[in-house]
């Protein structure tokens, strides 16, 4: 196939780079012809070096989906594509000792234009537009200056080396500084090439999975087909192989994940097989290949010096938009050969059952099918045939390019190294700064180096842009910005220069300092109002009633102990909210989004190390009023690590309860010290109203399960509700009851008031009863019809506050009796 002169895409026709490099690609497969072509597209020299001599001596069968298809109807390849190729519009699944059928995947033509390509199977024929050497086995690959050398000795001097050669790529071994041990993984492909009876122009292909000891890897290996069990198919695929002379064989390689897929010195890059194997004859990998062509050669067309960092910086940004990608549809691929090839057993089994139930659903088409049923089919697909490498390299350009791109026009630049103080924690919100531009109009970038000054991949920059002569940018702590701790980072500032910036850039290293010092108030309230979101849903259900307790009970000696005792209890919520919310961050993403984490006030590695600086901190706290109040801060931190740490919280009920009700004990038992007159002990009545209250908790706190059984029953967890369905909700109203009228007795409350409290108390009984109703008849009724994730989320929270509203009630009641 020749790649035409007229690209169809109108990025590879309009942009080209502004300087234009010599490019050496090392292989002419897939992989090296995409980024030759690209390349040669963005304006660049490009010479290939083939070790092979150009003929295509074993034909082999390729899967083109839409993504690679999709590339080469840009490069204006449509027309041949369509002509060579035979288009699949369905994966049919056989078993193949019986040819039983199974079930099938159908490109329904809907989706297909959604993806705006087809589907085809294609031979593989290699060709090209731009200059490739033949027979010419590269040897030798210097990173640094950098020059190839071919088997002859010749030396080719370059200014980029693109390592397309493969799974034993010479180039990545020089990236990586030694000849890596590759694993062999359980895959041994054997590809059969067939003519049809009825055509003898059509050729087809047969890959057949086996696993075999003595097989070797690469694509020139020809086996006799009698090295093969056909025994064990059908008669229909046994008459098919008997079509064939041979297979070639070729072995499952694994390759070790590497952490940089170009050089340091920004002069050779890895793309396709050279970078991520894939297991033989995988759906995507010859598309991978090609989408790493196409992007680097996108993003080269974007250049605009010789400077080795705006070229770094291009490397940096194609690893960046590629390896997530590669690495999960390369793991997506091995998964479906492990799936289509399960050997006899239980997993087998249910994969066909599997198979039978999608057939009874699915077999419909496109507009009959079940919406979830499709979306099950093909949410992964979407992700990985919607993919356009030339849009999501523009994307990438919209977000970061710009600003690289002034960053590195090296020639007009004045770069200037800053050391600044950077918060450890990452505690800092960003730091504005401003600076004086009124001679340098433009925009420039901020840039976070960490402590070795190397710009690492997790850089972070940020645009600053003139206005009125001042430009304002934030500087970022290190560690929410670069996940990394370090006490003392850099800041670079770029800025396009016209005149005299030095002494500019030193004022504003002063700046930055005087600055951190002069917004430290503003970085204060920024850190109360996050420890304050960690515990604004307990304020109600825990230090409110807590308070009052404690004033009530202790009672409280002196106004002036009031403030010490709301903020001791807030102190000691929060170290139990820090923990409990870092445990499962992700399950307050939809509902309770304010919260700091989802929220991203902070990182969750710096909540994790906040949640252990508040045990000491509580301890601390508690010293300055006794040592017993020490010994309660304790108590509280144990129970905390035991319901959270050690997940009671997820066990079953009456741990889960005991453990609640110690806690709240231990939170009492330091607000009464507190609140009381004597730091040392608690009087009779404290005591009694402690142990009343947390038998309350152990009697009712299970009121909190009613709302979330579905999901407690899904991952487990042993609450009343799922335990004891029919016993739950009468136990509780009769808790409630029975803790209303013995503390009336017992605290020997008047007609009148222990009237009230009953009153209240079965009010909130059956405000709690019908709320349940409520929540029933929403979840099953419109929110559920809706399949809303907002609404259901919003509802939740709502329903969810409104319940924890009134168990607290029914708490405080009980409680402040
Ligand atoms: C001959 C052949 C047949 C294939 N058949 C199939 C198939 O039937 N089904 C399937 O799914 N996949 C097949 N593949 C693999 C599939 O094409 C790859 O997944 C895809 O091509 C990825 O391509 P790549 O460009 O990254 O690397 P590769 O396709 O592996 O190409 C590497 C190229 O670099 C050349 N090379 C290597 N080292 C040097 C060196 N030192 N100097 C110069 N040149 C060098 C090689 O000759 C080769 O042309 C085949 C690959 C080859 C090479």
């Amino acid at each position: 196939m020749a790649f035409p002169s007229s690209p169809v895409h109108s990025d590879l026709l309009r942009r080209h780079a502004a300087v234009c490099l010599d490019i050496i690609v090392i292989g002419a497969s897939i992989g090296g012809l995409s980024a030759a072509y690209n390349l040669k597209q963005a304006g660049h020299n490009v010479r290939v070096l083939e070790k092979s001599d150009g003929e295509v001596k074993i034909k082999g069968g390729l899967r083109v989906p839409p993504n690679m298809s999709k590339l080469l109807q840009h490069w204006g390849l449509g027309d041949q594509l369509m002509a060579k190729a035979v288009q699949c519009p369905r994966i049919t699944f056989l078993e193949g000792a019986t040819g039983n059928f199974q079930s099938e995947l159908v490109y329904h033509e809907e989706l297909m234009k959604e993806f705006q390509a087809e589907t085809y199977g294609m031979h593989l024929v290699i060709g090209s537009g731009v200059r490739i050497d033949y027979n010419a086995l590269v040897v030798d690959v210097n990173i640094d200056e950098p020059f190839v050398v071919l088997e002859s000795g010749r030396r080719i001097n370059t200014d980029m080396v693109v390592g397309a050669d493969g799974t034993f790529s010479l180039a990545r071994e020089k990236i990586v500084g030694h000849k890596e041990a590759h694993k062999i993984g359980p895959y041994t492909t054997y590809s059969s090439e067939l003519l049809c009876a009825q055509r003898p122009d059509d050729e087809y292909v047969v890959h057949i999975v086996e696993p075999h000891d003595d097989a070797s890897p690469g694509w020139e290996k020809i086996v006799p087909l009698s090295k093969l069990n056909v025994s064990q198919f059908e008669d229909r695929v046994q008459r098919l192989l008997a079509l064939a002379t041979h297979a070639t064989e070729t072995l499952h390689v694994v390759q070790e994940p590497i952490p940089n897929w170009y050089s340091d010195s920004g002069k050779v890059v890895l793309i396709g097989n050279a970078v991520h194997t894939s297991c033989p004859s995988s759906t995507n990998a010859p598309a991978l290949a090609m989408e790493d062509g196409a992007t680097l050669g996108s993003l080269f067309s974007r250049l605009q010096s010789r400077n080795a960092d705006e070229a770094l910086w291009l490397l940096r940004a194609y690893q960046e938009l590629r390896e997530d990608r590669c690495v999960t549809t390369v793991q997506s691929d091995i998964e479906l050969v492990i799936f289509s090839t399960l050997p006899e057993g239980p997993a087998r089994d249910e994969r066909d059952e599997g198979f039978r139930m999608a057939r009874k659903q699915e077999s419909l088409d496109w507009e009959n099918s079940r919406e979830d049923i499709l979306r099950g089919a093909w949410d992964e697909f979407r992700g990985s045939f919607g993919y356009d490498a030339y849009d999501a390299t523009d994307n990438w350009w919209v977000d970061w390019g710009v600003m690289l791109q002034r960053m590195t026009a090296i020639e007009n630049v004045s770069t200037t190294t800053h050391r600044v103080i950077l918060d450890p924690l990452g505690f800092l919100p960003p730091l504005k700064c401003e600076r004086d531009t009124s001679q340098s109009p433009g925009i420039g970038t901020v840039l976070l180096l960490d402590m070795s000054l190397q710009p690492q991949r997790d850089f972070a920059s940020f645009p600053f842009f003139s206005r009125n002569g001042k430009a304002s940018f934030d500087v970022y702590g290190c560690c929410s910005v670069i996940n990394r701790p370090c006490v003392v980072g850099h800041v670079l500032v770029t800025q396009k220069a016209t005149n005299n910036q030095g002494s500019n850039l030193r004022r504003n290293s002063f700046f930055l300092m005087f600055r951190t010092l002069l917004s430290l108030p503003s970085h204060v309230m920024y850190h109360l109002w996050t420890a304050f979101l960690f515990t604004k849903s307990d304020i109600k259900t825990t230090v409110i009633p807590i308070t009052s307790l404690a004033v009530a009970s202790a009672p409280l000696s002196e106004l002036s102990h009031l403030p010490h005792i709301v903020f001791w209890i807030w102190f000691h919520v929060l170290q139990f909210d820090v923990s409990n919310q870092t445990l499962k961050p992700e399950e307050d993403e939809y509902n309770k989004r304010d919260r700091p984490l989802p929220s991203k006030r902070i990182t969750w590695r710096n909540a994790r190390i906040l949640r252990w600086i508040l045990v000491p901190a509580c301890c601390a706290l508690s010293s300055c009023y006794s040592k017993e109040t020490v010994y309660a801060s304790i108590a509280l931190c144990i129970f905390t690590y035991v319901y959270d740490e050690m997940e009671y919280a997820a066990g079953h009920w009456l741990g889960r309860n005991v453990v609640n009700a110690m806690g709240f004990m231990s939170f009492e038992v330091g607000a009464c010290l507190i609140a009381g007159a004597n730091r040392h002990a608690l009087d009779n009545i404290s005591v009694m109203s402690v142990l009343c209250s947390a038998g309350i908790f152990v009697t009712t706190i299970q009121a909190q399960d009613f709302k979330d059984t579905e999901g407690d029953r899904l991952v487990g967890r042993k609450t009343l509700p799922i335990v004891a369905p029919t016993v739950a909700r009468p136990t509780l109203m009769l808790a409630l009851a029975a803790w209303s009228i013995g503390l009336s007795a017992l605290w020997g409350l008047s007609m009148g008031a222990s009237l009230t409290f009953n009153v209240l108390a079965l009010s909130v009984g059956i405000r709690f009863g019908s709320l349940l109703r409520t929540l029933y008849l929403r979840t099953s009724g419109s929110l559920y019809r809706r399949q809303s994730t907002e609404y259901l989320s919003m509802n939740g929270s709502l329903l969810q506050q409104q319940l924890l509203d009134v168990t607290s009630e029914a708490t405080a009641s009980c409680v402040s009796a």
